[in-house]
């Protein structure tokens, strides 16, 4: 199904995996796509890794096995930074040949001997795909996107892709929901009309939050840190902490009419089973 379709008809609540790397194979990134349908969400969404050989075709042939599955509809993304459109035309022929019509459309992070050639910015792609009839979304940052000097700019290159043509945005992790509603009222002012997804991760270790947090910009608020801390060595209980702390940022979410809920489920289905019951208990999604 498009998503553009789910999303005129309700609030949305989603998944996101990585594809096959490095010690995960096909099989276990197929059971974790199965164990994630079990929750019934209205999509699971499929990063891409550029660069490397055969990510794109993990990426394709994961998105092939949700599609076809029939439990959930598959988003697959797509980074063009490095790429031809011939080299995106070889992808998207795949994904629709398998009947993947859903694409979230990235310009992808710099990196050396990554040089733009036939597309800049994530909008030159959504203009791309849009002209080939597909359902395209596009990233946005509430916290401002990290090589973006203001949130100001970033929001006026942020209308670039609603006039490229995207059809939802689905935000960058954030932990300070206030950040969040600033950022949909600024988007609101500047026009931008598209469904806003809201990217939620639920955090299972300091490490991994550090990470994430450098890698995207995103802060670590106080309230955040004092559970850590308070959580001591324990991996469980540092685990704990990231589920409890992501369930009160969903119950407020879903409290705010947002448009839809991606959860950022990092390929652990414990942690979207967890952020299922949450929304269930908060009366967003049906047992
Ligand atoms: P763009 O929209 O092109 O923006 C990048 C920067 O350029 C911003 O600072 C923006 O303000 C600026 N800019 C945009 N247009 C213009 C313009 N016309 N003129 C001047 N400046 C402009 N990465 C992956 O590699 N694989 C993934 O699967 C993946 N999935 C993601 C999913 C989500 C929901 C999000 C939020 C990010 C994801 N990323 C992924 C990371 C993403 O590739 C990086 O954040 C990347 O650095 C920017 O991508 P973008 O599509 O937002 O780029």
């Amino acid at each position: 199904m498009r998503i553009d379709s789910i999303l005129r008809s309700k609030q949305s609540f989603s998944f996101e995996i990585f594809p096959p790397r490095g010690d995960l194979s096909v099989e276990q990134a197929r059971g974790i796509a199965n164990e994630m349908e079990k929750c019934r969400p209205d999509w699971i969404s499929v990063t891409f890794s550029a660069g490397g050989s055969g990510n794109s075709q993990n990426t394709v042939e994961i998105a092939r096995d949700i599609q076809e599955a029939g439990k959930t509809t598959a988003l697959a993304h797509l980074t063009c930074l490095g790429s031809s459109k011939a080299d995106v035309d070889s992808i998207v022929d795949r994904l629709e040949s398998h009947g993947v019509e859903n694409i979230l459309a990235l310009r992808g992070d710099r990196a050396p001997g990554r040089e733009a050639s036939d597309f800049h910015h994530a909008s030159d792609l959504i203009a791309y795909l849009r002209q080939r009839g597909l359902c395209v979304g596009g990233a946005c940052y509430p916290e401002g996107h990290v090589e973006c000097e203001s949130l100001k700019t970033d929001i006026e290159n942020l209308k670039l892709k609603q006039d490229a043509g995207v059809d939802f945005l689905v935000t960058q992790l954030f932990f300070r929901n206030e950040d969040f509603y600033r950022f949909r009222e600024k988007c609101t002012r500047a026009r931008i009309k598209v469904p806003i997804i809201c990217g939620i991760m639920p955090f299972t270790s300091v490490n991994q939050i550090q990470r994430m947090a450098f890698n995207c910009g995103a802060s670590i608020p106080a309230a955040v840190v004092k559970r850590l801390v308070r959580a001591g060595d324990s991996p469980e209980a540092q685990r704990v902490a990231g589920v409890e702390y992501a369930c009160e940022q969903l119950e407020d979410l879903a409290r705010n009419g947002v448009d839809g809920i991606h959860v950022y489920s990092m390929n652990k289905p414990e942690i979207a089973r967890a952020a299922h019951e949450c929304l269930v208990a908060a009366g967003y999604l049906e047992a």
